[in-house]
């Protein structure tokens, strides 16, 4: 079987073209083609030498998930839907915004930490992604999105906020995200790469020494009882724990502070009293939280807080002196809101009329 070169980081391509025989800066070539150049065969690396390129053309390929479908929002939101073998779809966002770009991949197909207010975690659990269809999300939509005028990335943010739990396929992730950053990838800088995880704490202990980016942590809850209700890891790694991982991370984190996200949900982890839990809960963390406006999906049995409950939650943190923002919701009308993303195949022909639905409305 051929290699896939796109399942590869700098310093594990630099090793395969040593064990060919060839040089360092070979494999720095091939990744700029790749990554920056988008570049899906090896005929297309006009600089590389011919027997080179007659021999990756052998032994290698460059693996990029198929697409399926691309869609747009009203506000601008994108979704691309990209194949994954097996009847398997998984979705990419990205969400423009004025001084930024940002992008939002997925990790896995479905997630088996099930959240009982997530619509992936209701799906169930099919499997890892491989680095190649990680990073792979990040090569298409580079190539639709392209530069600005500046000649500035448009994608200037990458967060691991998509389907599946990033810290649950550990490995994958941190070669994606060693593409990511690297100045013969994509470029990224630390502190614009967020990994958010549910609470894993002995992953997050090995992120901040092998690939320390930018953390969100999904808190949910400010006690144990509410939190062990809502997301059922924390019966295995309770709030004390994690708030302990939470400050270790700190100490090697590119940014001085974790980002807290807190989905509001009504009646459950909303009320006056949960927000002053919250601050004596965080007192030792530096943080800033975020606070998501629940994204309903049928069945789930929840629903959104009000806006006025979700200001005095928001006030009583901000009073206290935290950083707090309340994520607006962007493109809802395609299903790209945070805990939306299905992704299965079997949704694909209902979302496709949707959005022609939209399209055509919106001409
Ligand atoms: N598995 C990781 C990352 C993916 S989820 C994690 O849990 O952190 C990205 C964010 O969306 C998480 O904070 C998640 O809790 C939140 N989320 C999930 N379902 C949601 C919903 N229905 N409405 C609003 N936010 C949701
Ligand atoms: Fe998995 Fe995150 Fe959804 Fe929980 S919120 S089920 S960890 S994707």
């Amino acid at each position: 079987m051929k290699t896939n070169l796109l399942d590869y980081d700098l310093p594990a391509l630099t090793e395969h073209f040593a064990q060919m025989g060839e040089k360092p800066f070979r494999a720095r070539q091939v990744m700029r083609w790749i990554h920056q150049g988008g570049a899906e065969n090896f005929d297309e690396m006009t600089d590389l030498a011919k027997s080179l390129r007659a021999k990756l053309n052998e032994k290698a390929i460059v693996g990029i998930p198929a697409l399926m479908t691309s869609q747009e929002s009203r506000d601008g939101t994108r979704k691309w839907l990209l194949d994954v073998g097996t009847g398997n779809g998984v979705e990419t966002v990205f969400i423009p915004e004025t001084e930024r770009g940002t992008l939002c991949i997925s990790s896995q197909v479905g997630c088996a930490l099930e959240c009982t207010f997530c619509s992936t975690g209701r799906q169930g659990f099919n499997r890892n992604l491989t680095a190649a269809e990680i990073i792979g999300q990040l090569w298409w939509a580079n190539k639709a999105l392209g530069v600005t005028p500046k000649n500035e990335r448009v994608i200037s943010n990458v967060v691991m906020m998509g389907m599946g739990e990033p810290m649950a396929n550990y490995d994958n992730v941190v070669t994606a995200l060693s593409i990511m950053l690297d100045d013969h990838g994509y470029g990224l800088s630390r502190r614009r790469v967020t990994v958010s995880t549910s609470g894993m704490v002995p992953q997050m202990d090995r992120l901040k020494d092998d690939m320390p980016v930018a953390m969100a942590v999904s808190l949910h809850a400010s006690n144990d009882a509410v939190r062990d209700q809502i997301v059922p890891l924390n019966k295995k790694y309770p709030l004390k724990e994690l708030m302990a991982a939470c400050r270790r991370y700190l100490a090697k984190a590119p940014r001085d502070f974790i980002t807290f996200e807190y989905v509001m949900l009504d009646g459950i982890n909303d009320k006056a009293e949960h927000a002053r839990e919250l601050l004596e809960l965080v007192k030792d963390v530096p943080c800033k939280f975020n606070l998501i406006p629940f994204n309903p999906f049928p069945n789930s049995g929840y629903e959104r807080s009000s806006g006025e409950n979700i200001r005095i939650f928001r006030d009583i943190l901000q009073q206290a002196g935290l950083v707090v923002t309340v994520r607006k919701t962007r493109g809802d009308d395609i299903d790209a809101a945070c805990g939306q993303l299905a992704g299965q195949v079997k949704d694909k022909t209902r979302r496709q009329q949707k959005w022609q639905q939209i399209y055509m409305e919106s001409r």
